[in-house]
């Protein structure tokens, strides 16, 4: 008897050090809120939020100090190890994605307003002159430093989240952390399961309404990156404007896609797909998936339909049934 009452007594002991463990660590980062939730060491928490401050201060169009800052100031300098890892990764996908996805969309991106919150629709000549400068083979990479051509300005806001999604992990395995859910303002990362062994659930935004959710997709060690037109947008004459470009006209995507979530196990990957599938248009973007199955991706259309890949199908739950799953 007395050794059943000191089991269940270090059971207790042992479940209540458990929950004491739950963590919760808030910030703002890269123009959005941030938060990060685990199980484990504090530390862990204030790591995460300090790695994002700094990606943050490296990488920022507008920060006078940033290194990317400088790069498009000066046209050539040494950048430290993450900018130069995540310029020449995001180079590789600009190529694969066949220019969907430029890394030197800035000058564009600038044009609309979306860099100093001064919206307006820029007159045709205009955009053209910036798209002159547009064009990711401006980038060069020799040793430790990067190079710019013909007026080429980099930004890396389709894949700095990722990237930071990608180096939560190591920062986590340091700390001993199984289980954690962080969201890098709408990219999210589910690292293990929850502490029950249960799969995470992450919720895909209604692109009408996008404090909700219209459905949720169980996983485990994964990444979930969203590229929305909800996200940053503003209306002019009755139209609305987005702050995805199509690199090709230098306008605003305007497609048949409301929203697309990719999912894999790589950061990087998932960022610059959601924003380039976005770019390619429906049929363009499901021609890509049946393609390459190195990802699953939902894809929410503006006449709200759904399509899922093949293996999300047992992993998605549809929670708003205005919508309609079309399965590939
Ligand atoms: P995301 O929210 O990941 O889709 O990234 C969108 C951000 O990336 C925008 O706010 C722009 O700064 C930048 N961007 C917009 N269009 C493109 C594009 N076609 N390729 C690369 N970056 C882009
Ligand atoms: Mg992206």
């Amino acid at each position: 008897m007395r050794k059943l009452l000191l089991i269940v007594t270090a059971l207790v002991l042992l479940l209540t050090s458990c929950a004491a463990d739950k963590q919760s660590v808030s910030t703002e980062a890269m123009d959005t809120f941030m938060k990060f939730e685990y199980y484990g060491d504090e530390k862990a928490g204030d790591e995460l939020a300090d790695m994002v401050k700094s990606l943050d201060k490296a990488l920022s169009v507008t920060d006078k100090n940033s290194e990317i800052f400088r790069l498009n100031s000066d046209g050539s300098t040494p950048l430290s190890k993450d900018s130069l890892r995540l310029i020449k990764r995001s180079l590789e996908l600009c190529e694969k994605l066949g220019g969907t996805l430029d890394i030197t969309i800035l000058p564009v991106v600038e044009k609309w307003g979306f860099i100093n919150q001064n919206y307006r629709v820029p007159p045709k000549s205009e955009i053209d002159e910036a798209l002159k400068k547009v064009n990711y083979n401006n980038v060069s990479v020799y040793n430790s430093s990067v190079t710019l051509k013909n007026g080429a300005k980099i930004d890396l806001g389709a894949v700095a989240k990722g990237y930071a999604a990608d180096k939560s992990k190591q920062i986590l395995r340091e700390h001993r952390v199984s289980s954690a859910i962080l969201n890098f303002g709408g990219t999210i990362a589910a690292v293990g399961s929850k502490p029950d062994n249960s799969p995470w659930r992450v919720g895909i935004a209604d692109p009408e309404n996008p404090s909700g959710y219209l459905g949720f997709i169980s996983c485990r060690d994964k990444i979930i990156a969203t590229s929305g037109g909800y996200e940053r947008y503003f209306d002019n004459n009755g139209r609305r404007f987005i702050h995805i470009i199509d690199p090709k006209s230098g306008y605003p995507v305007d497609n048949d896609i409301a929203s697309v979530s990719v999912i894999s196990g790589d950061g990087v990957l998932c960022d610059a797909l959601s924003t380039a599938l976005f770019v390619k248009g429906l049929s363009g973007a499901l021609r890509y998936c049946r393609d390459n199955e190195d990802f699953d991706c939902v894809i929410v259309t503006k006449d709200k339909k759904i399509y899922i890949s093949d293996s999300l199908a047992d992993s998605f739950t549809l929670s708003d049934d205005s919508y309609k799953i079309i399965k590939e």
